[in-house]
């Protein structure tokens, strides 16, 4: 098992990790939805709203649809809700309509509608966890946080062997791997390759181990096999 603060050889282990899923997502990652294609926080924060429990395919119709209706955020505080509804309804879970409109209204009466940089401050907006908080702070304020959703949390527990098991991603050891191995520099598509690989490659049901970048430094590959994994 390798440790958040390790061996020399555990760093470099880590560094060749870091470049491989950048690498990766470079060629293969799923450029062409426009929240990755932006900056902007309040943009951003949306699509992170939208898609909780939410196919990418599904969010992709409906979000230049909200950002057309409602482009700032002050837009969307004064929204009456059935028009967001109109607009997010098809996806299910229509109590997002009232959260994102609190979360516009706290975000206008707070920060004078700008959508907030620090990690404490997004917290405590209703409904923002620490995936949504996270997300905001790397690939709009280019920070260096780890963003772990089930599929990334997955792959760091195959590759490092962390002996953890039931909620993955509350695991203390799984945050602090995740927060060493973060980069200062392409933290956005290192996070982006890692959600991707998960989705693509690194399946929870036979994981498609011979096509995988990472398949050299893995704990847990079973690369010369048909498929399959040695979860630990
Ligand atoms: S080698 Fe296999 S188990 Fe390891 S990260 Fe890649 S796909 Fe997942």
């Amino acid at each position: 098992m390798f440790m958040a603060q390790g061996s020399e050889r555990d760093s470099a282990i880590k560094s060749e990790f870091v470049e491989k899923i950048i690498g990766w997502y470079e060629e293969n990652g799923r450029h062409r939805f426009p929240w990755r294609n932006t900056e902007d926080p309040y943009e951003i924060l949306t699509a992170e709203f939208l898609l909780q429990k939410t196919t990418a395919e599904q969010v992709e119709e409906v979000y230049p649809k909200f950002l057309e209706a409602f482009p700032e955020v002050g837009d969307l505080a004064e929204a009456p809700k059935e028009e967001i509804l109109d607009i997010i309804g098809g996806l299910g879970l229509a109590y997002r309509a009232d959260r994102m409109k609190e979360v516009a209204q706290e975000i206008s009466d707070d920060y004078k509608g700008r959508v907030p940089e620090g990690l404490d401050e997004l917290l405590n907006l209703k409904g923002v966890g620490d995936y949504t908080a996270n997300s905001v702070l790397c690939y709009a304020f280019g920070r260096a946080r780890p963003v772990i959703d089930t599929n990334a949390g997955r792959i760091l527990k195959r590759v490092f062997g962390l002996n953890v098991g039931g909620r993955l991603r509350q695991s203390d050891d799984l945050w602090s791997l995740a927060e060493d191995l973060v980069p200062e520099n392409e933290p956005k598509k290192y996070n982006l390759g890692l959600l991707d690989l998960g989705a693509f490659v690194c399946h929870k049901k036979e994981p498609e181990c011979k096509k995988c970048p990472v398949k050299d430094l893995c704990c847990s590959s079973r690369a010369g096999e048909e498929y399959g994994v040695r979860d630990l």
